[in-house]
This record gives C-alpha cells, structure tokens and sequence, in this order.
C-alpha cells in the first residue's frame, strides 16, 4: 500500500540555526574521551521531532546549490576536531519516496551472491510513523555531530525528491561508500518484527566471496566498528540489545544484505528498535530519543576511527 505517514515533510534546506525559532533549548555541554575533545550543543525539539541546534564546532551552512544533488549530499568538512580528514558515509535506509515508485524499488539488482529488489518502502509503526521517516531524522542528526568533530559526512540519500526520487538502489548505496573511500559507514534502519519484540541490534557483514561481493577484507574492521557503535548507543540510549535476534549481543552476522555484501569499506547497519512494538514505537517516535540514538552512533564511530 502506498501511503505517507502523518508527519511526512518536504525536505528542509539547511539553515542557519541563528535563523530558527527556538521552542524549548536545552543545553548541554557532553566532556569526555582521551582526546578530551567535547561537543557542545544547544537542543530543541519543536514537537515534531526535528531539532534545532546552536553552538560549538558546527560549520556555518555552505550555499547550497538547489539544482546540484551533490551539493546536498556532501558537505565540507571542519578542519578542527578529532575526525578532520575522516569521511563517513551515512546511509539513511529506504527513502520516503518508494512508496510511490513501487516498479522502480521492485527492480532486481545483483548483490553478488544473488539478486535482490532494488530497494523496499521499510516497515512504519501502526500510527504511520515512517522508517523511511526516522532513518533520515537520525541520520540528520548524526551528520551534525560528525561534523561538529571534524568528519567529511556524505549521504547516500537525503530525502531530496527532485536528487532521489527513490532509493538508491542497494548495490549503488554500497557504491556510493566505495567510491567515497569511507573510513566507516552506517546504515540506519528500524525493524518490523512482532510487537513485544523489542531492542536494537546491529549487522554485520559475514564473509562471502561470490561474483562482485568480496567483504573479506571488511569483516574484520566492520566487527569492530559494530561493536563500538552497539557501546555507544547502550551508553546513550539505555536501550537493551534485541530479544528476538543475536542472542542477547545487540550483534547479528548476514551474508544476504547487498549493502553490506557489496561494500568494500567497514559498514555495518544498525536496527535501532522495533517499530511494530508499542514501546519501542514510543522511543522511536520522541526526537529526544532519537538524538540520543544518533549521539551513541557518533560515539561508536569515534571510538572505532581512533582504534583504525
Ligand atoms: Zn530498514
């Protein structure tokens, strides 16, 4: 079925943050790591769970270009901070626009060991709350806190209609982290599994070696960038690893993934809760929760970039 949830937007350009209302600011100042590096930022949910921040490390906006995709999905980087010279991919999964290009997602595309649908709509929760939806609110997020520290952050989609009217393809997200030479990539996602399933987990590729898929290279680092980014989002969200897949790790190991098969680069993607349960839906849903979300993210990246 082809719908759009309830709190669906258009894409915003970015702005500057000296521009926006502030409803409700919330300041915090986060110290910590051995480089003694430390983010600080001023939050504000505004209730639809976009968030504005002000403050510390985060660049002035460049000039975006409306009629060059590239321009919105790459953004230059600080030269301060502990990831300056770092390139991280951030793969916001599905797009709200498959919903309304069914044909075009339903494509086959080779993922090495097989073929598989372009790209699929993602799961919602019962209100209507979209993946697609979250995946690019986290992902927003995350990019803000990256480059507040210094990253070079590319998208792999940003929910620009006119740039990426649906997908990218899975094979072509996996592409888009090859091409950049990322240091690491993280593909965000939420799960549609049975209600009382709860938690998050993350995915990490398993060995395969068959046609244009060779993650060998990648299992090694991706475990660790996994395992990192599994701390961080526990250390920030309190959320407890899934009880429906991993055994209780927050870790889950799949050869079946185009964008993990086909990577050359460490990826891992990570599950962040179970949209199809009313309490995980709750977390989902709150901006509050999903900055914390992107927070652990950013922290796991870090740790695995210093350890790489
Ligand atoms: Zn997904």
């Amino acid at each position: 079925m082809s719908y759009v949830g309830p709190g669906f937007e258009p894409p915003q350009p970015r702005r500057s943050p000296l521009r926006r209302p502030v409803a409700v600011a919330l300041a915090l100042v986060v110290v910590g790591g051995p480089a003694g590096w430390f983010v600080w930022q001023a939050v504000a949910d505004d209730g639809d769970g976009r968030v504005m921040y002000s403050g510390g490390y985060e660049p002035l906006s460049p000039t975006l270009s409306p009629d060059d995709p590239a321009d919105l999905a790459t953004t230059p980087a600080s030269s301060a901070g502990p990831l300056a010279g770092k390139v991280v991919v951030v793969d916001p999964g599905h797009n709200p626009g498959n919903f309304q290009h069914s044909a075009d997602i339903n494509r086959k595309v080779n993922i090495g060991t097989n073929w598989k649908e372009c790209d699929t709509t993602g799961t919602a929760t019962n209100d209507g709350y979209t993946e697609a939806e979250f995946t690019l609110d986290v992902a927003r997020r995350l990019r803000t806190v990256l480059e507040q520290q210094g990253a070079t952050v590319k998208f792999t989609q940003d929910g620009d209609e006119s740039a990426r009217p649906f997908g990218p393809c899975v094979d072509e997200r996996a592409r888009i982290g090859n091409a950049a030479h990322a240091d690491a990539v993280v593909s965000i996602h939420a799960d549609g599994s049975g209600a009382g399933n709860r938690g998050f987990h993350v995915i990490l590729p398993g060995a395969v070696h068959d046609g244009a898929a060779d993650t060998r290279p990648i299992v090694g680092p991706s475990r660790l960038l996994g395992e990192r980014v599994k701390d961080g989002f526990v250390r920030e969200t309190g959320s407890a690893p899934s009880n429906y897949i991993g055994g209780g790790t927050g870790l889950d190991t799949r050869t079946d993934l185009g964008g993990l098969n086909l990577s050359t680069v460490p990826k891992v993607f990570i599950e962040c809760g179970n949209m199809r349960d009313g309490k995980d839906a709750a977390l989902l849903t709150s901006g509050v929760w999903r900055q914390k979300a992107a927070l652990g993210i950013s922290e796991g990246i870090v740790s695995f970039l210093r350890e790489s």
